[in-house]
C-alpha cells in the first residue's frame, strides 16, 4: 500500500469506528473525532498510532496521568484478592483508605461513594438531616444556598440548581429547597441565610464555567459567616481538589477548612469510580445505618486505588508540581493574550483561556488543536479548559502553548 492509501485507510477506520459508536451510543456528548486507543503518563495514542498530549485530564480525574505504575500496581494486587463484598459486610480496604482519607482531610469521617453527583447528592441529603437532627430546622423545610455558574453533576436535584439552561431544560419538575446567590460573593450568602437554611454548596473554583477563580478573601468570608450563622459550609472539590490548584484542596488557597468535603474524581487516581464526602463525626455522624449507601460504595477495589492516590498525595510532591508547572503555563498563556485570546484564568495547574470570537468557538480551536496533537475541551462556547495531568513536564506544555499559537495565528 501506498503511504497516502495507508493514511487513508487509517482514516477510514478511524471514521468507522466513530460511524459505529454513533450508531449505538446515546448522544449525550459531542466528543472530538479522535478515537483513543491507549495511555501512558499524559500521553494518549489513537487507532492509528498519533500521540497526543492529554490536557484535559478526563475533567482532572487523571491528576496522575495515565496508568500511573504506584496505582496500576495497587489495583492489580487487588484484583487478585477481592473486588466487591457490598457494605453488608466489612472488608479489609476500606477501613484503611478512610483513616488516610480522613487524616488527609483533617476530619473523622469518610462516607464513600462512586461518582461526583452521587458525593454532591449524598452531601445534600447530610445537610438536610443535619438541618434537622442538629440545628432543628422545621421538617421539610431545609435549603441550601448554592452559586450561580455552579455546576455539580447531572443528577435530577442538582441540575435543578444549575443555571445553564443545557443542563436543566427540560428535565424539571426541579426539587425544591435551593436558593442561588452569585458567585464570589460572600455578602450575598449572608443576605439570603434565615432559619431553613442548613448548608452553603459551593465549588471554591468554577471548574466547568471556565476556572473562574473567585475574589481573594470570598472563601474565608463564606467559612466566617457560615460559622457564625450556624450553616454547614460544604466544598465540592470534585474538579478542583486532590492537588490541581497547586495544593491538597482549593480551599487551602485560603487556609480554609470546611465543615464538608466533596471528593471524587482523581481520588478514584483515573481508574475506578470513587467519591467520598469527608466531615467531623459531629456532622456526617448524623446519618444513620439504613439511611443512605450504594452497592459499590467503598468497595475494595476502589479502596485499593484511593488509598495508593492519598498516600500520593501526602508526600506533597504533586501539588507542589501543580504549583510550578502552573505558574510556567500562566505565564507563557498569558503571552496570547492580545493574539487571538482575550482573557486567561488560572489556579494551579488549570486554565480557563477564552478564544477572541473573531477568531473562532472554543470548539474549532479544540479541533485544530487536535490536528496538532494536542486534546482540549471546549466549555460555555469560547473558552478553552486546559488541565494537563500533573506528571506533565514543563518542555510539553511550552510545546503545548506553541501548538495554540499556531492555530491562533493561522
Ligand atoms: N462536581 C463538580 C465540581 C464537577 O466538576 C463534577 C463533574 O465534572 C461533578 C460534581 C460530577 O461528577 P461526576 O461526573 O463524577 O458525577
Amino acid at each position: 500500500m501506498t503511504s497516502a492509501a495507508a493514511l487513508d485507510a487509517d482514516a477510514a477506520r478511524t471514521a468507522g469506528i466513530i460511524a459505529a459508536e454513533e450508531e449505538h451510543v446515546a448522544h449525550n456528548y459531542h466528543p472530538l473525532p479522535v478515537v483513543i486507543a491507549k495511555g501512558e503518563g499524559s500521553w494518549v495514542t489513537d487507532v492509528e498510532g498519533k500521540r497526543y498530549l492529554d490536557l484535559l485530564s478526563a475533567y482532572s480525574a487523571l491528576n496522575f496521568g495515565h496508568l500511573h505504575p504506584a496505582l496500576v500496581a495497587a489495583v492489580h494486587e487487588q484484583l487478585g484478592r477481592l473486588t466487591l463484598t457490598s457494605r453488608a459486610y466489612h472488608n479489609d480496604r476500606l477501613g484503611a483508605f478512610s483513616a488516610a482519607l480522613a487524616e488527609l482531610c483533617g476530619k473523622d469521617l469518610v462516607l464513600p461513594m462512586n461518582t461526583g453527583a452521587e458525593a454532591v447528592e449524598t452531601g445534600i441529603k447530610l445537610a438536610r438531616a443535619w438541618g434537622y437532627r442538629v440545628k432543628g430546622i422545621t421538617p421539610d423545610r431545609a435549603t441550601v444556598i448554592v452559586a450561580g455558574g455552579n455546576f455539580h453533576g447531572r443528577t435530577t436535584t442538582i441540575v435543578g440548581f444549575s443555571d445553564d439552561p443545557q443542563a436543566r431544560d427540560d428535565f424539571g419538575p426541579y426539587a425544591p429547597g435551593f436558593v442561588t446567590v452569585p458567585f464570589g460573593d460572600a455578602a450575598a450568602i449572608d443576605a439570603a441565610i434565615d432559619e431553613n437554611t442548613a448548608a452553603v454548596l459551593i465549588e471554591p473554583v468554577q471548574g466547568e464555567a471556565g476556572i473562574v477563580v473567585p475574589p481573594v478573601g470570598y472563601l474565608r468570608a463564606v467559612r466566617e459567616l457560615t460559622e457564625r450563622r450556624n450553616v454547614l459550609f460544604i466544598a465540592d472539590e470534585i474538579q478542583s481538589g486532590l492537588g490541581r490548584v497547586g495544593e491538597t484542596f482549593a480551599c487551602d488557597r485560603e487556609d480554609v477548612v470546611p465543615d464538608v468535603y466533596l471528593l471524587g474524581k482523581a481520588l478514584g487516581g483515573g481508574i475506578l469510580p470513587l467519591s467520598a464526602v469527608v466531615a467531623n463525626a459531629d456532622v456526617l455522624g448524623v446519618i444513620r445505618p439504613g439511611e443512605h449507601g450504594s452497592t459499590f460504595g467503598g468497595n475494595p477495589l476502589a479502596a485499593a486505588v484511593g488509598l495508593r492516590v492519598v498516600e500520593m498525595l501526602s508526600t506533597g510532591e504533586f501539588q507542589e508540581r501543580a504549583r510550578a508547572l502552573g505558574a510556567h503555563l500562566e505565564t507563557r498563556l498569558n503571552e496570547l493574550i492580545g493574539h487571538g485570546v482575550t482573557g486567561v484564568r488560572v489556579a494551579g495547574l488549570w486554565a480557563g483561556v477564552d478564544i477572541d470570537p473573531a477568531i473562532g468557538t472554543g470548539r474549532q480551536i479544540a479541533e485544530r488543536l487536535l490536528a496538532r496533537g494536542v486534546l482540549v475541551k471546549d466549555t460555555h462556547g469560547q473558552t478553552i479548559r486546559i488541565a494537563p495531568p500533573l506528571v506533565v513536564r514543563a518542555t510539553e506544555l511550552d510545546w503545548a502553548v506553541q501548538q495554540l499559537r499556531l492555530v491562533l495565528a493561522a
